[in-house]
């Protein structure tokens, strides 16, 4: 971190600050110039914010040289990381993860059909919400306990992991003991107390990017999860909202390479609640593979009039192995498996 101090700073205060940055843990270098004083500040700044910085009035600037995140940061960890999810390895060299599924679980009859239905088009992990963190209360809030069983006796059918969203910490031992891959929704990605007390649990996580987060609040929130102990964390671009309203939200793609390049942490890409529309969840999806992704999410329903959430986005069976056969021509195009 590079500060500098303004004109006529005293010395009294150029000492203070060098005091509170080394009674901190940093070595403090002083550059100074005719009009200006510049610190550099080496060890470890995560603690530090730039806002506090600039609280002093003396403090002209502030740059920070790396980073605020460390666990998530490629610096320290240059290898990519492969997150096992109930048996299924997520990640660069690992064949692209393709997560399917309803929006909702709709009873357990209707998710083992559907559980049978993605996995004949090519899913490796099933996905249905059991808690549903919906925009309205009269919306449909999902089956609760009884949806998570539904999906775990269609993993026991058909044997694909199961993957479903955590909203509450009283659900904790719940997705403990059942589920495969606990999902952290986009409303809750900055829920810090959630991503807390997920960094306690063994299970891993995949962590959707906020409706209107960067990429570093998205990575610190993954760095939340780390700190806390679990190192497994998958993060999930499903689209952020912008002036566009064409599609429900605006894909983000580039976030696919920016953020493999600042982290070590698998990436996948949600296609169907980034656009909103079942017409453009293939294009979406082929280019998420395109740009690197190391898996999908995508909603599939078997009747989408009728689902009991999302139905604009879900691919038919059909349509959703037919897409995944397109996705699967791209990985192998750019030397990947899928
Ligand atoms: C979902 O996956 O069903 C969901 C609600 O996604 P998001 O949190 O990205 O809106
Ligand atoms: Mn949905």
């Amino acid at each position: 971190m590079i500060i500098s101090t303004k004109k006529g700073t005293p010395q009294a205060e150029i000492d203070r600050i060098i005091d509170n940055f080394e009674r901190q843990g940093l070595s403090v270098t002083l550059i100074r110039g005719t009009d200006y004083n510049v610190f550099g500040l080496v060890g470890d700044t995560t603690r530090i914010a730039e806002k506090d910085v600039l609280a002093n009035p003396w403090v002209e600037n502030v740059t920070r040289v790396s980073a605020p995140y460390k666990r998530a940061n490629r610096l320290f960890h240059p290898e990519d990381t492969v997150v096992n999810a109930g048996g299924v390895p997520i990640g660069a060299g690992a064949p692209v993860a393709v997560m399917a599924g309803p929006c909702s679980v709709e009873g357990e009859a209707h998710m083992c059909q559907m559980a049978r239905l993605v996995k004949q088009g090519g899913a490796t992990l099933l996905r249905g919400g059991a808690y549903k963190p919906r925009t309205s209360p009269y919306s449909f809030q999902g089956l609760g306990t009884e949806g998570i069983l539904a999906l775990v006796k269609a993993r026991e059918e058909t044997g694909l992991p199961i993957v479903s969203e955590l909203m509450d910490e009283a659900h904790i031992e719940e997705f403990e003991r059942y589920v495969d891959l606990v999902q952290i929704g986009a409303r809750n990605m900055q829920n810090f107390q959630l991503l807390k007390a997920v960094g306690k649990m063994t299970k891993p996580v995949l962590l959707k990017r906020g409706l209107a987060n960067t990429v570093e609040e998205w990575i610190m929130s993954a760095e939340y999860i780390m700190a806390g102990g679990n190192e497994n964390v998958i993060l999930c671009e499903r689209g952020i909202r912008t002036f566009e309203t064409a599609t429900r939200n605006t894909l983000d793609l580039s976030a696919v390479p920016v953020v493999k390049e600042k982290t070590h942490l698998p990436v996948v890409v949600d296609p169907s609640h980034a656009t909103g529309d079942y017409k453009y969840v293939e294009s979406m999806a082929i280019a998420a593979v395109a740009a690197g992704a190391d898996g999908l999410e995508i909603e599939v329903h078997n009747d989408p009039q009728c689902a009991w959430s999302d139905g604009a986005q879900c691919l038919k069976p059909d349509r959703f192995a037919e897409t995944i056969r397109k996705c699967r021509l791209v990985a192998a195009a750019i030397g990947r498996t899928m």
